[in-house]
Order: C-alpha cells, then sequence, then structure tokens
C-alpha cells in the first residue's frame, strides 16, 4: 500500500479545519493514540498526527483531504477494542471522536436517543437512566464510545435477552470515506426500503464511513431484578445446564459462566469478595419479572434444573449492594488477569457446542503447559478464552519464560479457533476482526465471500484511505 507522508502543506490544512487546540503532532503526544486494549507490541503504531473534529462538518473535510493527498484515517472512539481495530497500522491520521460527545436529544415518546459517536457507555446510561429508560447492551468496558460500540456491533451479557448493538441502532448520520454525509434514515421501527446501509455500517469497524451520529432505541427499565449465583463441582455440569434453562422457556437477562479460578484476581484488584468460590465454576444468572412473585417462581425453576445438574448451591442476591458487587467482580475479571494476558478471544459457536469446546480448551491448557481460562456469556455461545503467559500448577501459578509464551502462543490460538470453527463457530462473536483476527477470516469465509466483501469496500473506498489494513487484507 502506497500512503504519502503528511507534508507540512497537510498539517497546515488539517489545523485549519479543526483548530490549532484540536491537531496533536509529537511522538509523546501520540502515544496514547498508538494503541489499543490489545497486549502485544507489534501492534502498537503512531500516527502522523492525530485530529479531534467537533462536528460532521470537519470530519467530511478532513476525508476529502485524505483522498485527495493520500493519506490514511484511522477512526478512533474510546481505544477499548480487543483487535487493534483503531491503531494506524500505516500511519497517516488518527480521527479521534472525544470531542463529539454530546447527547442530543432523548425523545421519551418514541424511547429513542439521538448522540454524537464519542458519548461514553458510561455517560449515555446516567442519562438514560436519570429520563427513567433503560439502554440494554452492556459491553464490558464503560469507557467505550457508541460509536465505537456500533462500529464493532458490540454484545456483552445481557445479549441473550435483548440482542447486540445492531438491534438498538435505528439510524446513522455517516461521513462516507469521499467526504459526502449519508442521512440512513431515524426514529423507525420497520424500515423496507431497499437495501440496509445502516446494517452494513454497524459492524464495519470503520473502514466504510465514520459514523457522525446515532439513533438508538431505549427500552423501560427492567423490574425486580435478581441475580442468582450457582457454584457446581464441575465447569462441564455448569455449561451443560444453560441450554436447559433456556429451552425451557425462561429467558434471563445475562447467564454468565466463570471458571473460580479467575475470581481472586479480580477481588484482590477491588478489595470486594465472590460470596462462595465452591467447586471448579459458576453460574451467575441474572432475571427479572413483573411481580416479585414472578421472579420467585422463576428462581425456583432455576434452581431445580441447576440442582438436577449437581449444582453445589444456589445463593440469592436480591439487593441492589450485592448485585452490584458480583457484577462489579465480574466486570473486572479481565483486568484482574490483564497483567499476565496475552490475548482474550471472543470466539463462538452454537450454544450446544461450548461444552465441547471448552473440553477442548482444557485439553489443549493441559497439552501445551499454558493456562487457558475461561468465561463468557454462556446462553449465546460466547467463551472468553484467554491465553495467558501463566502454566497453572497445583493451586499456584508459575509465569512462563517470555520465549516459552512466544511459541506456543500462536500454536494454541490456532488450535482454538480450528476448533470453534469445526463447530460450527464464528472468530468473533463482539470484538470484531480489526488486524488480530484477519489471518482466520478464510477459514469461515470462501474465495466467493471475501472476494464480495472487497468489492464492497472498493465500492465505498476506492483509494482505500479509510482504516486500511482492517478485517481483510485488499
Ligand atoms: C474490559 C473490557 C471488556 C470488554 N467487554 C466487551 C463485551 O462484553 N462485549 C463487546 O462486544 N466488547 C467488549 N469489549 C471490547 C470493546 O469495548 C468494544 O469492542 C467496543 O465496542 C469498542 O469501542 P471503542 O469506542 O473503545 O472503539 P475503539 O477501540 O476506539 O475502535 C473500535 C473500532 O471501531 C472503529 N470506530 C470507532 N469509532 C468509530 C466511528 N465513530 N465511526 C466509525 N468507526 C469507528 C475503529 O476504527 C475501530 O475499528 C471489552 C473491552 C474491554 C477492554
Amino acid at each position: 500500500m502506497r500512503y504519502k507522508r503528511i507534508s507540512d502543506e497537510v498539517i497546515r490544512k488539517l489545523r485549519e479545519i479543526v483548530g490549532e487546540d484540536n491537531l496533536i503532532l509529537g511522538r509523546e503526544r501520540m502515544l496514547d493514540y498508538s494503541h489499543d486494549e490489545f497486549s502485544l507490541d507489534w501492534l502498537r503504531h503512531l500516527p502522523e498526527a492525530v485530529v479531534k473534529p467537533k462536528n460532521t462538518r470537519e470530519i467530511s473535510e478532513i476525508l476529502k483531504l485524505a483522498n485527495k493527498e493520500n493519506f490514511p484515517v484511522t477512526p478512533r472512539g474510546g481505544g477499548t477494542g480487543l483487535v487493534g481495530g483503531c491503531v494506524p497500522i500505516f500511519g497517516g491520521i488518527v480521527l479521534s471522536l472525544e470531542r463529539m460527545n454530546r447527547i442530543l436529544e432523548i425523545d421519551k415518546e418514541n424511547m429513542m436517543a439521538v448522540v454524537e459517536p464519542g458519548v461514553t457507555l458510561m455517560d449515555f446510561y446516567q442519562e438514560v437512566e436519570t429520563s427513567g429508560l433503560f439502554f440494554p447492551p452492556h459491553p464490558g468496558d464503560e469507557s467505550a464510545y457508541i460509536g465505537g460500540l456500533i462500529a464493532t456491533n458490540a454484545g456483552g451479557a445481557r445479549a441473550v435477552k435483548y440482542g447486540v448493538m445492531r438491534d438498538f441502532v435505528k439510524g446513522l448520520e455517516v461521513v462516507l470515506p469521499d467526504g459526502r454525509i449519508l442521512q440512513l434514515r431515524g426514529k423507525l421501527i420497520k424500515n423496507c426500503s431497499g437495501y440496509s446501509i445502516l446494517h452494513l455500517m454497524i459492524g464495519s469497524e470503520g473502514t466504510l464511513g465514520i459514523i457522525s451520529k446515532a439513533v438508538i432505541l431505549l427500552m423501560p427499565p427492567p423490574q425486580n431484578l435478581r441475580t442468582l449465583l450457582i457454584p457446581y463441582e464441575s465447569l462441564h455440569n455448569a455449561i451443560k445446564t444453560v441450554p436447559q434453562i433456556i429451552s425451557s422457556g425462561i429467558r434471563p437477562i445475562a447467564v454468565e459462566f466463570i471458571q473460580n479460578d479467575v475470581i481472586p484476581f479480580s477481588e484482590k484488584l477491588l478489595g470486594k469478595e465472590w460470596p462462595c468460590k465452591k467447586g471448579e465454576a459458576s453460574l451467575m444468572i441474572i432475571i427479572d419479572g413483573p411481580t416479585e412473585d414472578e421472579v420467585d417462581r422463576i428462581s425456583e425453576l432455576i434452581a431445580d434444573l441447576c440442582s438436577a445438574n449437581d449444582a453445589i448451591d444456589v445463593l440469592v442476591a436480591d439487593d441492589k449492594g450485592k448485585q452490584a458487587d458480583l457484577l462489579a467482580i465480574r466486570s473486572n475479571f479481565y483486568e484482574g488477569l490483564k497483567p499476565n494476558l496475552i490475548e482474550i478471544l471472543d470466539l463462538t459457536v452454537p450454544p450446544s457446542q461450548i461444552v465441547n469446546h471448552i473440553d477442548r480448551v482444557c485439553q489443549i491448557s493441559e497439552e501445551y503447559g499454558v493456562w487457558l481460562p475461561v468465561y463468557g456469556h454462556a446462553a449465546d455461545g460466547n467463551i472468553h478464552t484467554h491465553i495467558m503467559k501463566l502454566k497453572k500448577e497445583k493451586d499456584r501459578f508459575r509465569r512462563l519464560e517470555e520465549k516459552e509464551w512466544r511459541r506456543k502462543y500462536p500454536v494454541i490460538r490456532k488450535l482454538l479457533h480450528e476448533d470453534c470453527i469445526e463447530r460450527g463457530g464464528v472468530i468473533s462473536g463482539e470484538h470484531g476482526i480489526g488486524v488480530v483476527k484477519k489471518e482466520y477470516m478464510s477459514m469461515i469465509f470462501d474465495d466467493a465471500y471475501l472476494e464480495l466483501l472487497k468489492r464492497i469496500k472498493r465500492t465505498f473506498d476506492p483509494n482505500n484511505i479509510l482504516n486500511p489494513g482492517k478485517v481483510f487484507d485488499l
């Protein structure tokens, strides 16, 4: 790929568009924009400049300039991605959406919000809650931006009941790579008017256009929340219970499975205690219902199913404090493991295959002497296997030599992906492809499909200036 280095003249024009204060130059100041949450150093690239537009018009002018001067543009949200999607691997500029952070409207009548792409998930939750409504998707890192969440079609724990970002994006404003601005409808529940470019944009990882505004569907908040914590002697039995719960007609808000080994890392980080670490694994199930009686009934049904699958106990957290503590510990598993983490995967298999895939994960862990802890969204088949720099030896962990984990990591990674695909799974259920998963695209898609993807990209972005090198290579 041949791009021009950014000249002094281009810098002058960028400064004119966004203003002196919103153009960052210089190695030190740009370091924060050279990576996302993916851990390895090879996926760190400094941009030549960072620009922070304030509105759609500025984004459009920047993209027009990029086409004319042939430099790459990498959109960046909160930088919480796990696959290098916002890393400027060919240099050029990082276009950070951080200044476009306004919630423009909460429309209670239509139950929709209109937001700019740089609104953080945390701010969005707060504002929506204040207005008495509820935004269901809950990806784990609340510093992610709405634009990034849409661009990756993020999921999270509550997808089992409510769906993923795609199910909540009703309208978009998008700046195309050539600078034209598209309005992709708005506050509509139904829309059958031709091909859906809206849905093509969702999950396109910043390669087809820059999201500059979004219309997001909201819901009434769930009532009578209750969290059940169910420890099991074996991970196998814990996972086996989940399809039985779903096929019995119960639709929990979340069904998380947890290998208990990961809990102390998060407890230590937060100084909080998980109420029961008995056994090898746990299910954490969040339910709701119109009345307390109905929630009692659902809890009993779940407890019966769990007991029939050899659960050790069924613990109930029915006050907000206990529920919040459990959720906090669960949400910090990643942070607890991070100092020794190489990569977190988000392989997704049909729910009935989770047990088999996890059995294979345990086998690979044993065979290669690398700890591969798992947890994830059990009801939607989405498994977060962590490839660690640790080996588990009885009740302690030993750090592997760098040479050893670097040698084993690609082999283990490939075996895990192969197993997932053999079971009818996909290489990403929620994090996206970015840079790090490109190599596996040809394992799930045939040539005809990949060629179609490439043609779509060329139609939107003939000069390949928008986030090049992501999802697939042209
Ligand atoms: C602790 C932790 C927990 C996580 N849990 C989950 C989870 O449960 N579920 C889940 O799905 N993900 C999860 N993630 C991954 C991550 O948070 C999501 O992928 C999130 O959607 C990324 O949003 P971001 O704003 O940080 O995007 P970034 O990382 O900045 O960018 C991600 C991609 O979106 C593109 N992009 C960003 N903004 C725009 C825009 N306005 N227009 C066009 N393209 C844009 C970028 O170019 C890049 O390709 C987790 C990450 C962490 C660190």
